[in-house]
Order: structure tokens, then sequence, then C-alpha cells
């Protein structure tokens, strides 16, 4: 059954109106948003704990002081559901591998969700989130539907820009961010030198991992990220890798001449280039350092500081029209 069948199916279960244009879960089927008793309800296909197929869910109840009680009121009914609770949100996640869950199951699993959501949390529909004053109409602030009168959206706005302001304006400290990085570049090579001596291989995703924890470290020292800062951290990444690699050759040349560690590591440096060529991994290790490097470049943005508002719109599948088909 394709996603949008699926989803139309659960529609009719649900009630819950269906919009193929909102693709809030990040699957391009869309999602099912509506209210439920008061409760804002959405539920759609997305990916999730490392690109596993998932059946996506939020439940929107009214501020609550304790996320915590709410979860453990959700825990004995969430079915084979994960639950996570902020303040005003709980959001479940069920990973499949074989095929879409059952369309009537997950419909049950959402009923129980609501009743035992009714005995710990109170309505949301119906008012402002921010003020409290009557709005009728759910719409999406970033892909998460709720209420908010236009006041309120207008002022969101405004803090969010004011907030993306004052982030561009924050001082940069260049000379920590280098230091930083150094230090968690030299780390890393220590790192990649010790597994590749020790498992005799590489692995792509420990260049990953050492572009990460490079890049944790400039964006800390620099305070903010920034296009120096990216570029620092590529740079820094692929040198960790090659001195990494540096490190290995030194401690096999170490062990096989019972030579000094440090005398086998002048000499690797010194003719470093042609032992990389020559060696099968070190070109392999070249190719994922630029890889690494590159995946962790692409993947430092900036913090997103923008409020969209998305009015919900038609949905594309009424009830009426879902039971005609
Ligand atoms: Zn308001």
């Amino acid at each position: 059954m394709s996603n949008k069948e699926w989803l139309r199916q659960l529609s009719a279960l649900t009630v819950l109106p269906y919009y193929e244009q909102h693709k809030i879960f990040g699957d391009k089927s869309g999602a099912l948003i509506g209210t439920h008793d008061g409760y804002i309800v959405a539920v759609g296909l997305g990916r999730a704990d490392g690109n596993h197929a998932a059946v996506k869910m939020l439940l929107r109840f009214s501020k609550a002081p304790d996320p915590q009680r709410i979860k453990q009121a959700l825990e004995p009914v969430k079915g084979k559901f994960k639950v996570v609770t902020d303040e005003s949100t709980a959001a479940l996640v069920r990973t499949y591998s074989f095929g879409k869950p059952n369309a009537a199951s997950i419909a049950e699993d959402l009923q129980n969700l609501l009743a035992a959501l009714k005995t710990v949390a109170s309505q949301i529909s119906g008012k402002c989130e921010e003020c409290g004053r009557a709005e009728q109409q759910v719409l999406l602030l970033n892909n998460v539907p709720g209420y908010y009168c236009s006041g309120c959206q207008v002022q969101l706005r405004q803090k969010l820009d004011a907030a993306a302001v004052a982030y561009e304006n924050l001082e940069t400290n260049y000379f920590l961010g280098v230091l930083y990085g150094v230090v968690a570049a030299g780390l890393g090579s220590i790192a990649w030198g010790g597994v590749a001596y020790l498992a005799h291989r590489i692995f792509l995703w420990g260049a990953i991992i050492i572009g990460l924890f490079v890049g944790k470290a400039v964006v800390k020292g620099i305070g903010k990220v920034t296009w120096p800062a990216r570029i620092l951290i590529g740079v820094l990444t692929t040198a960790s890798v090659l001195f990494g690699d540096a490190i290995f050759y030194a401690l096999s040349i170490a062990a096989r001449e019972q030579a000094v560690f440090s005398v086998a590591l002048k000499a690797v440096l010194a003719n470093f280039w042609e032992i990389e060529r020559k060696s099968d991994s070190g070109v392999i290790s070249i190719l994922f350092a630029l890889v690494g490097a590159g995946i962790v470049m692409y993947s430092t943005r900036k913090p997103a500081f923008k409020a969209i508002f998305v009015p919900l719109g038609t949905p594309a599948s009424t009830l009426s029209s879902a039971a005609a088909k």
C-alpha cells in the first residue's frame, strides 16, 4: 500500500483531515492534522533512528508544569511507540522494517493515547498558546501545528529576528577556535592512528566522528558558526586524519623494527606523501578524510532563527471523499 493510501485509510479511521501538502514529518505523502477532544493531533510517516521508516505522531496539549507526568501516563498505552514529552507536546515514533503497521492498529493506539492524555493534560484548542486569546484556527509554526493569534505571530517573528541579529553580532574568538580545534584534531589523530593500528583497518565513520568532534571544538572556541570556522573545521579534520595515518605508520614501524616511536614518527613525517601514496589504505584515508570533512562542514549550520507560519488550508482528502472511495 502506498503511503498516501495508508494515510487516507487512517484519515477515514480517525476522522483527521489529510493534508498532502504539509510534509511535517519528512515524507512527501504529507500528514493528518486536526483536533480530537480539544487536543491537536498530527500523524504521518517519516524517518527515525538512523533512517528507519517510522510512523510519527504529535499530540499537543495546554502547557503542563510537569511533562514527565504526561509521559508516565502515556507509557502504558503507547503500544510500540516511543514517547518524548515537553511542556506542551508528546512526540511519538514507531519504527518498522517490513511494511507499514496496520492503519487500524495505529488508530487504536491513537485512541488509547488520547484517552490517557485526557486524564493528565488540559485541552489546547480554541485559544492562542502565547496569550490565551480566543483563536480557532490551527496553523503550522515551523511545521508544528498549534494555535497562535495574529498579534502573537508578529511578536514571535520579531523575537526570532532579534535573536538572529544578536547571533550575528556575537563576538568571535578565532584564537580560541584554532586552539580548541588543534587540540581536538590532535586527539582525533591519536584515536585514528590507534584504532588503525589495533584493528588493522580504517573506518569512514571514524573520519566523520573526528570531524564532528573538531567541529564542536572550533565552534565552541570561536563562539558561533562562520565561514572561516567551517573552513577551519574542514582543514583540521583532514589534517587530523592524515596525522593519524602518520601515527599508524610510526606505530607499525616502531613495533616491527623495535625502534623508538618518536624516531619512527620523525622518519614517517619526512617521507609522508611517498608512504601515503604507496599504501592502499593511505589513499582511502585521504578520501575518507575529505568525505568526513565535507559532511561535517555541510552539517555545521548556523542555528535557524525563523518563525514560519503556514495556514493549514484545504485538506487533500476530507473524510467524505475518503469514505466515498
Ligand atoms: Zn496570542
